[in-house]
């Protein structure tokens, strides 16, 4: 197997959404295809990926410097010694070439479309689906089947915010989602303490509701938000402050009784190390959202799994950020604990594609070859024009 060419585009993401600190109008993603020799039904054999949602499309990192990294590479130094395919660590540390340690920031979610682009190769090289490739090579047999998710939105939009957040739980509820999050930190606690009630109204209890503040609040800020949300029995409580504050982490876990999550934004495993060490996460509760689309690829993901058990969690307090079809698959192969969706927004990188089940607060894979990006209509038709 050889690669022969790597093409990269940057998509836009249907929808004006904000959090409590970006607005998604100007965010793109990058959406990468790497060619190959193999030939099937008279077509070269390609794999697609993309670099999660929520960090921008990658194009000058990867055209600079990791796509002619790679095309000038011995081939054979990309390739398993014991199968003759792409071996994505291989790849990825090519890519990586001359980038010294530290700083993990746009380099890790531009290298991620890459390597995961080599997870969706080896699927269709072995015509099955990538939870199935994923799941073998690290040592498990793949299981097939539903995992948790959750409805992910309630951004602060104009109008009648609150009728408007309510119509949308509804909505979530419907469409066979038990579990929802909204934002908070975009307007003022007592504003916020009203979204939240109105959602729990709707989805039915705080177990049902997390609340996510895309790390804006100062300390007095967090705690004031902990202090006003302890009583609700809320499913998390995510990203209160700054993701890489692990000493306001490790403070608000010892006052604030309920689920904290974080880890989205912590795009290493020796960033995912300082938390477990430094940051206070319980591991009988706490959640972490760390998305192998931001962060190098699987081949980092995998090691930060392994980081989490050796602190003491279960896999399943792994629940990674980016409700997409690369992290369902992931999530699926690995035996994790959930899957974010994003009904509606992100569009055509969120989500997953028709013929993946929901219902009963789970989502089951299709049997798609590969993640099964190009089985989903609007994707399919950006995928087709970059391969074209
Ligand atoms: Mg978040």
């Amino acid at each position: 197997m050889r690669i022969t060419e790597i093409r990269e585009v940057a998509g836009p993401l249907a929808g004006a959404i904000s959090n409590a600190v970006v607005s998604f109008d100007q965010h793109k993603v990058s959406l990468v295809a790497i060619f190959t020799d193999v030939v099937r039904d008279g077509r070269p054999l390609v794999g697609v990926a993309f670099n999660s949602i929520g960090r921008h499309s990658q194009g000058g990192i990867l055209r600079e410097r990791m796509i002619p990294r790679i095309l000038e590479a011995d081939p054979d130094s990309l390739l398993s010694p014991e199968t003759g395919l792409l071996d994505p660590a291989r790849v990825l540390a090519c890519a990586l070439t001359d980038e010294k340690p530290g700083g993990h920031g746009d380099r890790a979610a531009a290298a991620s479309a890459i390597e995961l682009a080599c997870w969706d190769l080896l699927a269709k090289y072995g015509d099955e689906p990538a939870y199935a490739t994923i799941a073998r090579a690290h040592g498990r047999e793949p299981v097939s089947g539903g995992v948790p998710v959750y409805a992910a939105g309630g951004y602060y939009r104009d109008g009648d915010d609150l009728g408007l957040l309510r119509a949308e739980i509804g909505d979530f509820l419907d469409a066979g989602y038990s579990a929802v999050k909204i934002k908070i930190g975009g307007k003022t606690l007592a504003e916020d303490m009203l979204r939240i009630e109105a959602a729990i109204d709707v989805a039915g209890s705080g177990r049902h509701l997390a609340v996510d503040a895309n790390g804006r609040f100062d300390r007095a800020q967090a705690l004031a938000y902990a202090e006003a949300m302890a009583s609700y029995g809320l499913r998390w409580y995510e990203e209160p402050v700054d993701p890489l504050d692990y000493a306001l982490h490790r403070d608000l876990g010892e006052m604030y009784p309920g689920v904290l999550a974080t880890g989205e934004n912590l795009f290493s495993r020796q960033d995912v190390e300082n938390m477990l060490r430094f940051g206070g996460l319980r591991p009988d509760r706490d959640i972490l959202q760390m998305d192998a689309g931001l962060s190098y690829g699987l081949t980092e993901y995998v090691k930060m799994i392994a980081l989490m058990e050796e602190h003491g969690f279960d896999r399943t307090a792994a629940m990674p950020h980016g409700g997409h079809l690369l992290n369902l698959h992931i999530v699926v192969g690995l035996g994790l604990g959930g899957c974010e969706a994003y009904p509606g927004v992100f569009q055509p990188f969120g989500g997953y594609s028709p013929d993946c089940a929901i219902g009963e607060g789970t989502v089951s894979p299709a049997e798609h070859p590969g993640f099964g990006l190009e089985a989903k209509d609007n994707l399919a038709a950006e995928i087709s024009r970059l391969v074209a």
